[in-house]
């Protein structure tokens, strides 16, 4: 029997499912105004469990109670070193009473698991880790090493990725494969985002003498009506893709005024406006920059007396692309070949994920390829595929073991 062979027939499908459940029953909804809401007790969970299999695991405080935990197998010495990541946090559950399936009860109903996480991403973390277990289990010979990351706050800043990138393991980092729910298809591509946060800056005046003052308000409605433009030049910058839907600009916070009490009959000093701004690979931040730049000075044009001006929210999370021709992208596309009898299936992800900070700040290819439907997370009634759970660990294994092979 081939190491490979023996490696796939030590994935237990039970096993999967029972850990996958467990993960989705620990919730781990970071909620800033609840000190013990956050990622601690599934980090631990996924440490206590790595450690039981013997493997190396590093813990690594990226904020009180929010590790990271890294299991690592292998010899760093004898090749590359893979990365298989995942996050811990989820988003909330919203309203309990509008799921079929209580959000943390990780009910198992028609071949799938149901639960805020179950696709985003505690299945796709736990076929990692029973992937690198069957590894282990196998007695395969590594030429490298294998890391499982079980990161936090992917749902927030993506404080767990940024500050991996700042440790020796992640500085080792030769390549990553990412998890997230992408029905198991080879996602080479992910757009980028940059959320830019317009202030407006006028003149206080009374609402009934509004020639007193200079309306920020006004000025951010130029800039809002004028974000098709925006788009359109956005678009002309970027590269098609088959796989990504084309940039976009679309406003999703407007505030005014930005300090006091809101009255209805005074002119406020300043306004706040958040554009979620979208890309596919090709321009750099600068030229980014340049765009978002000059949308801001029309609208300040439009309205003499207010400025406008703005700053990016987190930094840029520009849009990635990694070529076919990467190790781990054909370890991936024979993997698939071997564990479902098929050609792989491409696609691109539709927003940013850790692999973005990866990408950005390390120079690694990333390929993201995981169990549960795209649209799938932060929705009702979130669920994933017990059938594709199982795939993507096998997945994983296999592709593992091919870009580490001896
Ligand atoms: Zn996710």
């Amino acid at each position: 029997m081939s190491t490979l062979t023996r490696a796939l027939s030590l994935i237990d499908p039970d096993e999967l499912v029972a850990l996958t459940r467990d993960l989705v029953r620990i919730p781990s909804v970071v909620r800033p105004d609840d000190p013990s809401a956050n990622e601690s007790a599934v980090a631990a969970h996924v440490e206590r469990w790595m450690r039981a299999q013997g493997f190396d695991v590093e813990v690594q405080d990226v904020a009180p109670g929010r590790p990271n935990v890294l299991a690592s197998l292998g010899d760093r010495a004898a090749g590359p070193t893979l990365l298989l990541e995942g996050h811990t946090d989820v988003v909330t559950e919203g309203d309990p009473a509008a799921w079929t399936h209580p959000p943390f009860g990780a009910a198992l109903a028609d071949g799938k698991i149901y639960g805020r996480g179950a696709a985003d991403m505690k299945a796709g973390l736990a076929a990692a880790l029973i992937a690198a277990v069957a590894i282990k289990r196998s007695g395969a010979s590594l030429a490298g090493r294998l890391v499982v990351g079980a990161l936090v706050d992917e749902e927030g800043d993506m404080l767990g990725a940024k500050h991996l990138c700042t440790t020796p393991i992640g500085r080792e980092l030769s390549a990553a494969i990412i998890c997230e729910p992408e029905q198991n298809e080879l996602c080479l591509e992910q757009r980028g985002v940059v959320w830019a946060r317009v202030t407006a800056r006028g003149r206080m005046a009374h609402g009934a003498m509004p020639e007193a003052g200079a309306n920020p308000i006004t000025a951010l409605a130029a800039l809002i009506a004028d974000a098709p433009r925006l788009e359109r030049r956005l678009r002309a910058l970027c590269a098609r893709s088959r796989y990504l839907r084309p940039p976009t600009v679309t406003p999703t916070v407007i505030a005014a005024p930005v300090a006091g009490v809101p009255q209805s009959n005074v002119i406020p000093a300043a306004a706040q406006a958040t554009l979620d701004v979208r890309l596919t690979p090709g321009p750099d931040a600068e030229t980014v920059t340049k765009e978002i730049d000059e949308a801001c000075r029309r609208a300040a044009d439009a309205c003499p007396g207010v400025s406008v001006e703005w700053t990016p929210v987190n930094g840029f999370r520009l849009a990635t692309r990694v070529e076919r021709t990467e190790p781990l992208v054909r370890a991936m596309v024979g993997a698939v070949r071997k564990v479902t009898g098929r050609p792989a299936r491409w696609g691109g992800v539709p927003g940013s994920t850790d692999g973005t900070i990866l990408r950005m700040e390390l120079g690694i290819p990333i390929v993201t390829c995981g169990p549960g439907h795209r649209l799938i997370p932060h929705q009702v009634d979130e669920h994933v595929e017990v059938a594709e759970l199982v795939d993507a660990a096998r997945i994983y294994a296999a592709a593992a073991l091919a870009y580490l092979k001896p």
